[in-house]
């Protein structure tokens, strides 16, 4: 260490006892979402944007501060207007090659050049969008090549921290570390022997030091830097080599005598091997996932050692919404404490994938909600945390008391075990989960009649929801408001489905789908038809950019909600109305049961797979009505299978073991002639491809248009001998392919695929499109399947 690094470390400020690493950022209204859109759409202007996101920081900061983390810096600076990642992206200038034009005199671009970014416009795709780690939320990729230029430009956080500074408060700004950034980015293809984005990262270091310096003189006093990259595996750098990379990018960064100090965190699961390097680095502090993660002894030994760092345990969930068993807590926190560590007490991660507050959720049953803890909650739980560790255990005894007394009655809660539910899993065999033979299935399926007639070879078929218009959105409004009754709303859905039924005809479609109008969202419509659940009003949690969703609570033991265990068929009204209304056959459409508990917040008493296993029992249940009413085809769709996949290889046999198991179970009551349907959305194939085949579905639909088929070549290499719909329509944007388009897609799928397996399909529902594009595209896929048949 230097002189002036001793000297600056000195004079400055231990962390705060208490923090969180980030705030809920669209606001308790989604203010943010409507300034954004309102701001695309041409309808508000730049000072209209900054006066709400200038409005949304105060908001945090007084709230956070409010709520009880009063200290200097514990107030965290997070505040991405759509992402983090892309924030990081132009505070280090890695503009990709396509959109140099939009750089400015600092070498990175302005908020609009971010949101073109961040949305594309008319001449250019926008960056790549994918989960943050096992998250439902996504970030931008950032793209890097060898010609990558960096430059500082953190224009956006010194802003933050002025305003702040401004009003005597000092915020801690916090960034995307620069491992975790290039782990995170993808290869910007323009070099021909491509490079791996981390072996930039020596060009890239000196560039977070001249934005820590810039911080500095804003009057930082503590900078957070996240490197969750270390805590998952990834495809493309090995762990040796993530350990080199955060080894020198921590050292390099503790090095520089210009800066605030430095919170390291590594929030979303262990750090393991890769702690110590960080420990050791000369960092101030480093946030652990005490959720996800753990502390063993040799790695407590880093926190307790001479000029050790600070340990900011993250102990509070960050990413679920059940409240935190204080004394556990406490207890636990103490320990590090008394082990000789410098603890700070935090969330395990950033608050944005929590709702803001359970204030105003007055409709959830009263009993359930006193077991959950949003944003606003869960700082007040770090808070009385931090304070019974400093202040001792009666200066918070009633937090304590209060805390125990909704635990008790969250396991004694009767819907949290119902014995009826668990008897039944309990009774399951081996054999449920297992369907007659595929090859049998397949023949049988074939001589059979599906509606009036047998399946044509390339049936055509589409995902399961067709445009949700105004009307439908009205209509349900209008009911949800009491100014439409039940019998009214239900004439509505009928009436919507008959249109949908008659035009799917009209375009001479095979297989129908009835078009999802009663379903707001796939996960959500479930929720509110199983016992177990609830619902919020306003818990919503950032997706993308100005997108949320409202997540469903599973909190008990599931079943379908009615009289007695099995409960009541829910869809099959739907869906035998939309048969009773066409010679040809309709698929029932279900959601599959990982796919709810992904889009979901889990109970977390039990392991997933047990949860998973209620679910899908009670799916198995809508499955046999579904079959009992005549339905010969029946979907189960599953695009979040992968999503839970985990970021450590050594647990994804486990997973996929119970998420395969799941769906089997769900299915596997099916008699060999009903064919069973999946729908997967992505279409990066090749980890899960085992796991996918393993679902023993009779057809499965991906997503393949975008990358052009190139999936395939996955399905080809492991021998999946099942029906297969590759997407050959793009439904994420409002483009019609043409029919040859079409054919030629289908045609190179034919290369992979057998022609009596092969279907043709868009690559997703078409919940989001409009009745235009839906009838243009959709007549030119029966069109050029019509071609590709006459050359089989
Ligand atoms: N059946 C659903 C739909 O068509 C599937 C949606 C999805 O895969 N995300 O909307
Ligand atoms: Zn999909």
């Amino acid at each position: 260490m230097t002189e002036q690094n001793t000297d600056r470390t000195a004079s400055e400020k231990a962390f705060p006892s208490a923090t969180v690493l980030g705030y809920p950022r669209l606001g308790p209204n989604r203010e943010l979402k409507k300034a954004l859109e309102s701001y695309w759409a041409g309808r508000s202007g730049a000072q209209d944007l900054e006066q709400t996101a200038s409005g949304l920081r105060d908001y945090a900061a007084d709230r956070i501060e409010e709520l009880g983390l009063k200290e200097s810096s514990a107030v965290p600076a997070s505040y991405a207007l759509y992402d983090q990642v892309l924030d990081t992206l132009v505070a280090v200038g890695a503009v990709p090659a396509r959109f140099t034009d939009l750089r400015g005199e600092n070498g990175s671009v302005d908020r609009d050049g971010a949101f073109v970014l961040a949305r594309g416009d008319a001449a250019r795709q926008p960056l790549e969008m994918t989960k943050w780690f096992d998250t439902n939320y996504h970030y931008l990729v950032p793209e890097i090549g060898p010609q990558t230029t960096f430059s500082a430009a953190p224009y956006e956080l010194v802003a933050a921290v002025e305003q702040a500074a401004a009003q005597g408060r000092t915020v801690r700004p916090s960034i995307v570390g620069p491992v975790t950034f290039l782990a995170l980015a993808k290869d910007d293809g323009t070099s021909a022997s491509p490079i791996r984005p981390l072996d930039r990262l020596e060009d890239l270091l000196p560039v977070y030091a001249q934005i820590l310096a810039q911080l500095r003189t804003a009057g930082a006093e503590w900078v957070q830097i996240e490197e969750p990259a270390v805590v998952a595996d990834f495809a493309h750098v090995t762990e040796d080599e993530l350990g080199t990379a955060i080894e020198r990018a921590t050292a390099y960064l503790a090095g520089q005598s210009a800066r605030p100090q430095i919170l390291l965190a590594t929030p979303y699961g262990d750090a393991g091997d890769l702690l110590a390097p960080i420990a050791r680095s000369g960092v101030e502090a480093v946030h652990v996932d005490l959720v996800r993660g753990d502390l063993d002894a040799g790695q407590l030994a880093l926190f307790t050692a001479d000029r050790a760092p600070a340990l900011v345990a993250g102990i509070v969930n960050g990413r679920n919404i059940w409240r935190t068993e204080l004394d556990a807590a406490l207890t636990r926190l103490e320990g590090l404490r008394d082990a000789g560590a410098k603890v700070s007490v935090a969330t395990s991660t950033s608050l944005i994938h929590v709702p803001h507050t359970l204030e105003g959720e007055d409709d959830l049953d009263p009993a359930v909600r006193r077991w959950l803890a949003f944003a606003d909650e869960k700082i007040q739980e770090v808070a009385t945390l931090a304070r019974g560790l400093a202040e001792g255990r009666d200066a918070v005894a009633g937090e304590l008391r209060e805390s125990e007394e909704a635990a008790a009655s969250r396991r004694e809660a009767p819907g949290v075990h119902d014995p009826e539910v668990r008897a039944r899993a309990a009774a399951q065999t081996p054999a449920d989960t297992q369907r007659g033979d595929a090859q049998r299935r397949r023949s049988v399926q074939a001589e059979r009649t599906f509606g009036s007639a047998r399946l044509p070879v390339l049936p055509t078929t589409t995902i399961g929801s067709f445009p949700q218009t105004g009307e439908v959105r009205k209509a349900r409004a209008d009911y949800r408001a009491g100014t439409i009754d039940r019998a009214q709303y239900e004439q509505f859905l009928r009436d919507e489905i008959a249109r949908v039924i008659e035009l799917q005809e009209q375009l001479g479609l095979d297989v129908l789908v009835h078009g999802e109008p009663e379903r707001n969202d796939m996960v959500q419509y479930f929720a509110e038809n199983f016992d177990g659940f609830e619902v919020t009003h306003n818990g919503w949690v950032q997706s993308y950019g100005s997108r949320a969703t409202r997540p469903s609570i599973l909190w008990g033991d599931v079943s379908r909600a009615g009289e007695g265990l099995r409960g009541d068929a829910f869809t099959v009204p739907w869906i035998s109305f939309a048969q009773s209304r066409s010679q040809r056959p309709v698929k029932g459409m279900l959601t599959g049961p990982v796919t709810i508990l992904a889009w979901s917040f889990v109970r977390d008493d039990q392991p997933l797979g047990e949860t998973a296993d209620q679910v899908a029992l009670a799916l198995r249940d809508e499955v046999a009505d579904l079959e009992a009413a005549g339905i010969g085809i029946i979907q189960v769709d599953e695009p979040a299978l992968r999503e839970l996949l985990p970021l450590r290889r050594a647990d994804r046999t486990a997973y996929l073991d119970w998420a395969v198991d799941a769906f089997r179970r769900s299915t596997a009551g099916a008699a060999d002639e009903t064919q069973i349907h999946t729908h997967l959305c992505y279409s990066e194939f090749g980890e899960v491809i085992e796991g996918v085949d393993a679902l023993d579905a009779d057809v499965t639909s991906i997503e393949a248009a975008r990358s052009r088929m190139e999936v395939l070549a996955d399905v080809r290499s492991v021998g999946f001998a099942r029906g297969l719909g590759p997407g050959v329509w793009d439904i994420h944007s409002p483009r019609v392919p043409s029919a040859d388009e079409i054919g030629s897609l289908l045609i190179s799928a034919l290369d992979h695929v057998d022609a009596d397996l092969l279907w043709a399909n868009p690559d997703c529902g078409l919940k989001t499109r409009g009745y235009e594009e839906t009838k243009r595209s959709l007549e030119n896929l029966v069109a050029a399947t019509a071609r590709v048949r006459e050359r089989l």
